[in-house]
C-alpha cells in the first residue's frame, strides 16, 4: 500500500478539459476567504515533493501548476495575504488565517519570472489541466519520509501514468538551462 500522495491523485487522475477557461481559487477560511481569479487554464501541472509548496494535511506532495501572472487577479480579501518567505525565489502569497498558499510569484530575474504558481485544488470548478508528472520526488525524504518507501511512491506515480523526477521535468530543466545560457551570451535570446 503506497502512502497517501495527494487527494487529487490517490484515487486516479481526472483529465482536464482543453477548452476550460479558468476559474476561482479560494483559501480554506469559512468566512471572508481570499479569492483569486484565473483567466485561462494552467500549464505544467505536477506533483511536487519539495518542502516549500503548500500541501493539504496528510499529503506527501503538493499539486502545483503555472499561469502567466497577467492572467491572475486577487478578487476578494487580498488584505489577508502575506508573503511566507520574502527571501525565497518564489514568493508564496498565503492567507494569514488558514495558511493556504493562493499564488507564488517570482520578482527577481529567473527563467520562470512572469509565471505564477497555483494549486488548482483550491477551485470548485472542473476542467483544470490534470497533473502531468512528479517533481522533486526524493525531497520527501528530507522531510522525514522513510527512504525504504520510495519504490512504492515512484511505482504508484508510474501506475497513474506520471513520470517521476528528482528535479523538474526535462522540458522545464531545459528551459532553465536555456535561459542561463542566453544570459551568459552562449545562445541567442528569442
Ligand atoms: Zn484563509
Ligand atoms: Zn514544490
Amino acid at each position: 500500500m503506497a502512502p497517501p500522495l495527494h487527494p487529487l491523485i490517490d484515487h486516479g487522475i481526472t483529465k482536464g478539459s482543453p477548452s476550460f477557461l479558468g476559474g476561482k481559487l479560494c483559501c480554506h477560511c469559512q468566512n471572508d476567504a481570499v479569492e483569486v481569479t484565473i483567466s485561462g487554464n494552467v500549464a505544467h501541472n505536477h506533483a511536487c515533493g519539495c518542502s516549500k509548496c503548500w500541501k493539504p494535511k496528510g499529503a506527501l506532495f503538493s499539486i502545483v501548476a503555472v499561469i502567466p501572472r497577467d492572467q491572475l487577479n486577487v478578487t476578494a480579501n487580498g488584505d489577508k495575504l502575506h508573503i511566507v518567505d520574502k527571501g525565497a525565489t518564489i514568493q508564496r502569497n498565503a492567507c494569514k488565517e488558514c495558511g493556504v498558499h493562493l499564488f507564488g510569484r517570482i520578482e527577481k530575474e529567473h527563467a520562470f519570472k512572469g509565471l505564477d504558481f497555483v494549486h488548482v485544488e483550491l477551485s470548485k470548478q472542473q476542467g483544470w489541466q490534470e497533473p502531468q508528472f512528479a517533481a522533486f520526488v526524493s525531497s520527501i525524504i528530507e522531510q522525514g519520509f522513510d527512504p525504504r518507501g520510495m519504490d512504492e511512491v515512484r511505482t504508484k506515480f508510474k501506475s497513474l501514468g506520471l513520470e517521476t523526477y528528482d528535479t523538474l521535468s526535462p522540458p522545464l530543466m531545459d528551459a532553465i538551462a536555456t535561459w542561463t545560457a542566453q544570459k551568459a551570451g552562449l545562445l541567442p535570446s528569442d
